[in-house]
């Protein structure tokens, strides 16, 4: 039977809180755990369900847990009874501002759907490019010989690329690179919006020694200039995250050849839906897309991973984060070996299960 007889019959909503193995700093602030929504759509008589994970942070996205849970409790009765129509249901959560990592978890349960009432993995569905692809792996901001500790690990653990964190000061940062030089590795570098325009560019000129792949998002999300002049300024790509949510910031940083990548991020942007619109932005400017994640578990990563494999212009992918969590109640959906990420052959994300849902939030969420 197609998606066109299904609808949907009922969402939920419930915490998904999640503890890290050690917290986590980036030149925002340091993290100790995420506090991540998980939603269900349920259709039809079918016991079938598709499941997405919310992920918010007032420091990016500007939301948190309890006002992503009250979003989709606010948009479920908007939605039950309508067929799984991706674009209807994405106009009507976007009537809405903002709240992009609860809409997120519903588009991605949406597409998770879809690939299960049509037996077919998300990946395959969404164009089916690739099998496999490397991601890397991100060192939070740490002292050199910390850092050069960490790259050491990851690398016994198969990974060949390094996404390190700088925290915004020149000769504390150029030490962390320093202590991996020589390594042997590919090293992209993540400001988190940490420099100056001017910091940024002596900081770049001070790396012509190393061989960097980029550095992603030097100056605040609002200046665009800053960004701009970093790009013309120094001598390594310059990727935009923080100043790119959705599709229509990434036309104005193409058009104004402010940046040359952009990491994409489901949690920003709101779901799928809205990266396949930037992807294919970033494709006819002729920029490569990165695709990222925030303290995410393999639900929400799985559905990134599947857009990846899926879509030719994402050259580089960040999907780490659930190896800094203390536990994976995922089972099935995407794995790392080696660096390089694959999904089961299984319809939609191939997520089999979850573990560790506390029952007390299910009973107050669940039925919404
Ligand atoms: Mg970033």
């Amino acid at each position: 039977m197609g998606t066109e007889t299904r609808k949907i019959t009922k969402i939920t909503a419930e915490k998904y809180d999640l503890s890290l193995i050690e917290p986590f700093r980036i030149s925002l602030g340091t993290i100790t755990k995420a506090n991540n929504i998980l939603v269900r759509v349920f259709c039809n008589d079918s016991s079938t369900f598709g499941m997405g994970e919310g992920s918010p942070t007032y420091k990016i996205t500007g939301d948190n847990q309890a006002g992503s849970l009250s979003f989709v409790k606010d948009v479920a009765p908007l939605l039950v009874d309508r067929k799984l129509d991706i674009q209807a249901i994405d106009e009507i959560m976007n009537s809405f501002v903002n709240m992009t990592a609860a809409k997120a978890a519903i588009n991605i349960a949406i597409y998770d759907l879809i690939g299960k009432e049509l037996s077919k993995p998300l990946f395959k569905l969404l164009g089916g490019y690739r099998k496999e692809i490397e991601t890397d792996l991100t060192i939070g901001i740490l002292t050199p010989k910390e850092v050069r500790e960490k790259a050491i690990d990851a690398i016994s653990k198969g990974f060949r690329i390094l996404k390190i964190k700088v925290e915004g000061d020149v000769e504390r940062d150029l030490k962390r690179i320093e202590a991996i030089s020589d390594l042997g590795i590919k090293i992209r570098l993540d400001a988190n919006q940490g420099f100056t325009p001017k910091d940024a560019v002596k900081f770049i000129r001070k790396l012509s020694s190393f061989e960097i792949e980029f550095i992603e998002q030097p100056v605040p999300f609002w200046d665009i200039d800053g960004l701009k002049y970093v790009k013309e300024s120094g001598n390594i790509p310059v990727f935009a995250d923080e100043s790119v949510h959705l599709a229509r910031d990434a036309l104005k940083l193409v058009q104004e050849k402010c940046v040359d990548g952009i990491n994409i991020k489901l949690m920003k942007c709101g779901g799928l839906s809205e990266a396949i619109k930037i992807i294919n932005i970033a494709e006819a400017a002729g920029i490569p897309c990165m695709i990222g994640c925030m303290l995410e578990s393999r639900i929400s990563l799985t559905a990134a991973a599947h857009l990846a494999l899926a879509f030719k212009n994402i050259k580089y992918v960040d999907l780490d984060s659930y190896l800094f969590l203390k536990d994976d109640p995922v089972s099935g959906g995407m794995e790392v070996k080696n660096g390089k990420i694959t999904v089961p052959d299984s319809p939609g994300l191939g997520i089999t299960g979850i573990r560790c849902i506390k029952s007390s939030y299910e009973k107050e969420e669940k039925n919404i």
